[in-house]
Protein backbone atom coordinates (compact mmCIF):
# COMPACT_ATOMS: atom_id res chain seq x y z
CA UNK A 1 0.00 0.00 0.00
CA UNK A 2 1.25 3.34 -0.57
CA UNK A 3 -0.14 6.98 0.09
CA UNK A 4 -0.96 9.19 -2.76
CA UNK A 5 -1.32 13.02 -1.93
CA UNK A 6 -4.10 13.09 -1.46
CA UNK A 7 -3.96 11.10 1.85
CA UNK A 8 -6.16 8.28 0.43
CA UNK A 9 -4.85 4.88 0.03
CA UNK A 10 -3.69 3.10 -2.85
CA UNK A 11 -2.45 -0.47 -3.70
CA UNK A 12 -1.56 0.35 -7.47
CA UNK A 13 1.88 1.83 -6.51
CA UNK A 14 2.98 5.10 -7.74
CA UNK A 15 3.98 4.68 -11.22
CA UNK A 16 0.92 3.36 -12.14
CA UNK A 17 -2.76 5.48 -12.82
CA UNK A 18 -4.17 5.06 -9.72
CA UNK A 19 -8.17 5.26 -10.05
CA UNK A 20 -8.75 8.87 -9.54
CA UNK A 21 -5.57 10.04 -11.11
CA UNK A 22 -5.81 11.79 -14.43
CA UNK A 23 -2.61 11.61 -16.97
CA UNK A 24 -2.52 14.32 -19.40
CA UNK A 25 -0.16 14.24 -22.90
CA UNK A 26 1.24 16.83 -24.13
CA UNK A 27 4.38 17.76 -26.47
CA UNK A 28 6.68 20.50 -25.58
CA UNK A 29 6.40 23.81 -28.06
CA UNK A 30 2.83 24.81 -29.68
CA UNK A 31 0.72 22.26 -28.34
CA UNK A 32 1.95 22.59 -24.67
CA UNK A 33 1.69 26.38 -24.90
CA UNK A 34 -1.90 26.07 -26.89
CA UNK A 35 -3.37 24.09 -24.36
CA UNK A 36 -2.64 25.83 -21.16
CA UNK A 37 -5.05 28.20 -21.53
CA UNK A 38 -7.83 25.20 -22.31
CA UNK A 39 -6.35 23.64 -19.24
CA UNK A 40 -6.67 26.75 -17.49
CA UNK A 41 -10.53 27.02 -17.96
CA UNK A 42 -10.73 23.33 -16.11
CA UNK A 43 -9.15 25.06 -13.57
CA UNK A 44 -5.75 22.91 -13.92
CA UNK A 45 -2.79 25.16 -14.14
CA UNK A 46 0.64 22.77 -14.91
CA UNK A 47 3.21 24.20 -12.01
CA UNK A 48 6.18 23.45 -13.82
CA UNK A 49 7.32 24.58 -17.66
CA UNK A 50 8.88 21.71 -19.96
CA UNK A 51 10.87 24.36 -21.66
CA UNK A 52 12.99 24.76 -18.37
CA UNK A 53 12.50 21.60 -16.51
CA UNK A 54 13.82 18.32 -17.33
CA UNK A 55 10.98 16.46 -15.63
CA UNK A 56 9.06 14.30 -18.34
CA UNK A 57 5.86 14.58 -15.51
CA UNK A 58 4.64 17.60 -14.30
CA UNK A 59 2.82 18.53 -11.57
CA UNK A 60 -0.37 20.53 -11.66
CA UNK A 61 -1.93 22.49 -8.77
CA UNK A 62 -4.93 18.94 -8.80
CA UNK A 63 -2.98 16.35 -7.09
CA UNK A 64 -5.09 14.12 -9.12
CA UNK A 65 -3.77 15.29 -12.49
CA UNK A 66 -0.43 15.71 -14.32
CA UNK A 67 1.07 16.03 -18.06
CA UNK A 68 3.28 13.99 -19.12
CA UNK A 69 6.09 15.57 -21.83
CA UNK A 70 6.24 13.29 -24.71
CA UNK A 71 6.99 13.61 -28.62
CA UNK A 72 4.09 15.05 -30.56
CA UNK A 73 3.95 11.78 -33.01
CA UNK A 74 3.86 9.83 -29.51
CA UNK A 75 1.30 11.10 -28.10
CA UNK A 76 -1.60 9.09 -29.50
CA UNK A 77 0.71 5.73 -28.48
CA UNK A 78 0.31 7.04 -24.77
CA UNK A 79 -3.34 7.28 -24.72
CA UNK A 80 -4.01 4.35 -26.94
CA UNK A 81 -2.18 2.20 -24.38
CA UNK A 82 -3.71 3.99 -21.41
CA UNK A 83 -0.44 4.80 -20.01
CA UNK A 84 -2.18 8.57 -20.77
CA UNK A 85 -5.78 8.88 -19.92
CA UNK A 86 -6.00 11.23 -22.69
CA UNK A 87 -3.81 13.43 -24.79
CA UNK A 88 -3.64 16.58 -27.35
CA UNK A 89 -2.25 15.32 -31.26
CA UNK A 90 -2.71 17.51 -34.87
CA UNK A 91 -5.30 15.98 -36.76
CA UNK A 92 -1.40 14.59 -39.44
CA UNK A 93 -0.38 12.63 -36.70
CA UNK A 94 -3.38 11.26 -35.73
CA UNK A 95 -4.21 10.34 -39.74
CA UNK A 96 -0.48 8.54 -39.53
CA UNK A 97 -0.54 6.60 -36.57
CA UNK A 98 -4.31 5.56 -37.88
CA UNK A 99 -6.39 6.26 -34.36
CA UNK A 100 -9.23 4.26 -34.83
CA UNK A 101 -8.77 2.86 -31.07
CA UNK A 102 -8.77 6.42 -30.10
CA UNK A 103 -11.90 8.06 -29.15
CA UNK A 104 -11.43 11.72 -30.54
CA UNK A 105 -14.71 14.16 -28.97
CA UNK A 106 -12.83 17.56 -29.46
CA UNK A 107 -11.31 19.69 -32.11
CA UNK A 108 -9.48 22.12 -29.92
CA UNK A 109 -8.89 24.41 -32.83
CA UNK A 110 -5.27 24.87 -31.52
CA UNK A 111 -2.18 24.42 -33.69
CA UNK A 112 -3.74 25.47 -36.69
CA UNK A 113 -2.14 24.69 -39.90
CA UNK A 114 -2.81 23.02 -43.51
CA UNK A 115 -0.84 19.62 -44.79
CA UNK A 116 0.16 20.86 -48.54
CA UNK A 117 2.14 20.17 -51.19
CA UNK A 118 5.00 22.32 -52.48
CA UNK A 119 7.57 21.98 -55.39
CA UNK A 120 10.41 24.06 -56.40
CA UNK A 121 9.97 27.74 -57.77
CA UNK A 122 9.86 27.36 -61.42
CA UNK A 123 8.78 23.19 -61.58
CA UNK A 124 5.02 22.89 -63.22
CA UNK A 125 3.53 20.70 -61.06
CA UNK A 126 0.19 21.25 -62.69
CA UNK A 127 1.58 19.99 -66.34
CA UNK A 128 3.45 16.82 -64.48
CA UNK A 129 0.44 15.71 -62.97
CA UNK A 130 -1.75 16.22 -67.03
CA UNK A 131 1.02 14.40 -68.61
CA UNK A 132 0.72 11.68 -65.78
CA UNK A 133 4.18 12.14 -65.01
CA UNK A 134 5.82 9.82 -62.14
CA UNK A 135 6.48 11.99 -58.96
CA UNK A 136 9.00 11.87 -56.19
CA UNK A 137 8.08 12.97 -53.05
CA UNK A 138 9.08 13.18 -49.77
CA UNK A 139 7.33 13.67 -46.39
CA UNK A 140 6.66 12.80 -42.60
CA UNK A 141 3.01 12.07 -43.65
CA UNK A 142 3.82 9.07 -45.91
CA UNK A 143 0.11 7.39 -45.19
CA UNK A 144 -2.07 10.81 -45.68
CA UNK A 145 0.19 11.85 -48.48
CA UNK A 146 -0.29 7.80 -50.26
CA UNK A 147 -4.26 8.39 -50.22
CA UNK A 148 -4.49 12.28 -51.33
CA UNK A 149 -1.92 11.14 -54.27
CA UNK A 150 -3.97 7.92 -55.04
CA UNK A 151 -7.10 9.91 -55.20
CA UNK A 152 -6.03 12.14 -57.34
CA UNK A 153 -5.08 8.96 -59.95
CA UNK A 154 -1.20 10.62 -59.56
CA UNK A 155 1.91 8.41 -59.73
CA UNK A 156 4.12 9.03 -56.89
CA UNK A 157 7.31 7.39 -55.27
CA UNK A 158 7.09 8.01 -51.68
CA UNK A 159 10.03 8.94 -49.27
CA UNK A 160 9.46 9.04 -45.84
CA UNK A 161 12.11 11.52 -44.06
CA UNK A 162 11.92 12.71 -40.09
CA UNK A 163 11.90 16.64 -41.04
CA UNK A 164 13.59 18.99 -43.19
CA UNK A 165 11.56 18.23 -46.31
CA UNK A 166 12.03 21.37 -47.45
CA UNK A 167 15.34 20.86 -48.46
CA UNK A 168 14.27 17.35 -50.99
CA UNK A 169 13.62 19.63 -53.73
CA UNK A 170 17.01 21.20 -53.32
CA UNK A 171 19.03 18.39 -53.05
CA UNK A 172 17.32 16.57 -56.36
CA UNK A 173 15.94 13.68 -53.80
CA UNK A 174 12.37 14.52 -54.62
CA UNK A 175 9.75 17.16 -57.08
CA UNK A 176 7.67 17.52 -54.33
CA UNK A 177 7.28 17.70 -50.56
CA UNK A 178 4.24 16.78 -48.43
CA UNK A 179 4.46 19.06 -45.51
CA UNK A 180 2.67 21.41 -43.00
CA UNK A 181 2.26 25.06 -44.05
CA UNK A 182 0.90 27.92 -41.82
CA UNK A 183 2.42 31.16 -42.96
CA UNK A 184 4.43 29.32 -45.94
CA UNK A 185 7.96 31.78 -44.87
CA UNK A 186 9.90 28.20 -44.40
CA UNK A 187 9.14 27.33 -48.33
CA UNK A 188 9.79 30.75 -49.57
CA UNK A 189 12.95 30.72 -47.62
CA UNK A 190 13.86 27.57 -49.50
CA UNK A 191 12.25 28.86 -52.90
CA UNK A 192 9.12 26.49 -52.90
CA UNK A 193 5.45 27.00 -53.60
CA UNK A 194 2.76 25.57 -52.18
CA UNK A 195 0.90 24.10 -55.70
CA UNK A 196 -2.02 22.17 -53.65
CA UNK A 197 -3.87 21.82 -49.99
CA UNK A 198 -4.69 18.20 -49.12
CA UNK A 199 -5.90 19.38 -46.04
CA UNK A 200 -6.60 22.21 -42.88
CA UNK A 201 -5.05 20.74 -39.92
CA UNK A 202 -5.31 21.52 -35.85
CA UNK A 203 -4.94 19.26 -32.83
CA UNK A 204 -7.75 17.19 -31.34
CA UNK A 205 -7.97 16.03 -27.71
CA UNK A 206 -7.95 12.34 -27.78
CA UNK A 207 -9.42 9.75 -24.97
CA UNK A 208 -8.36 6.54 -23.53
CA UNK A 209 -11.73 4.55 -24.49
CA UNK A 210 -11.58 2.62 -20.67
CA UNK A 211 -10.27 5.20 -19.07
CA UNK A 212 -13.64 7.27 -20.43
CA UNK A 213 -15.60 4.97 -18.92
CA UNK A 214 -13.85 4.04 -15.67
CA UNK A 215 -12.42 7.82 -15.12
CA UNK A 216 -15.83 9.06 -16.90
CA UNK A 217 -16.59 11.43 -13.52
CA UNK A 218 -13.28 13.37 -13.32
CA UNK A 219 -13.16 13.19 -16.88
CA UNK A 220 -16.04 14.76 -18.12
CA UNK A 221 -15.79 18.28 -16.61
CA UNK A 222 -12.36 18.40 -18.17
CA UNK A 223 -14.10 17.86 -21.75
CA UNK A 224 -16.63 19.90 -21.05
CA UNK A 225 -14.56 22.92 -20.36
CA UNK A 226 -12.17 22.47 -22.93
CA UNK A 227 -14.81 22.54 -25.98
CA UNK A 228 -16.56 25.75 -24.31
CA UNK A 229 -12.61 27.02 -24.75
CA UNK A 230 -12.30 25.58 -27.90
CA UNK A 231 -15.27 26.81 -29.78
CA UNK A 232 -14.00 30.40 -28.78
CA UNK A 233 -11.23 30.20 -31.20
CA UNK A 234 -12.87 28.22 -33.84
P1 LIG B 1 9.50 18.02 -33.59
O1 LIG B 1 9.38 19.46 -34.02
O2 LIG B 1 9.93 17.82 -32.18
O3 LIG B 1 10.20 17.16 -34.59
P2 LIG B 1 6.81 17.93 -34.34
O4 LIG B 1 7.14 18.71 -35.55
O5 LIG B 1 5.93 16.74 -34.50
O6 LIG B 1 8.05 17.41 -33.57
P3 LIG B 1 5.66 20.37 -33.35
O7 LIG B 1 6.46 21.15 -34.31
O8 LIG B 1 5.50 20.85 -31.94
O9 LIG B 1 6.20 18.88 -33.23
O10 LIG B 1 4.24 20.17 -33.97
C1 LIG B 1 3.20 19.59 -33.22
C2 LIG B 1 1.91 19.69 -33.99
O11 LIG B 1 1.59 21.07 -34.23
C3 LIG B 1 1.96 19.05 -35.38
O12 LIG B 1 1.65 17.68 -35.30
C4 LIG B 1 0.92 19.84 -36.12
O13 LIG B 1 -0.38 19.34 -35.88
C5 LIG B 1 1.05 21.22 -35.52
N1 LIG B 1 1.94 22.10 -36.30
C6 LIG B 1 3.12 21.77 -36.85
N2 LIG B 1 3.67 22.81 -37.49
C7 LIG B 1 2.82 23.83 -37.35
C8 LIG B 1 2.82 25.20 -37.77
N3 LIG B 1 3.81 25.71 -38.49
N4 LIG B 1 1.80 25.98 -37.37
C9 LIG B 1 0.81 25.49 -36.63
N5 LIG B 1 0.73 24.20 -36.22
C10 LIG B 1 1.72 23.39 -36.57
MG1 LIG C 1 7.98 20.68 -35.81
Amino acid sequence: MTNNLNGQNSNQGSIANNAQQLTLALSKGRIFEETLPLLEAAGIKVMENPETSRKLILPTNDPDVRVIVVRASDVPTYVQYGAADFGVAGKDVLLEHGGESLYQPIDLNIAKCRMSVAVRDGFDYASAVRQGARLRVVTKYVQTAREHFAAKGVHVDLIKLYGSMELGPLVGLADAIVDLVSTGSTLRANHLVEVEQIMEISSRLVVNQAALKLKRERLLPILAAFEKASQALA
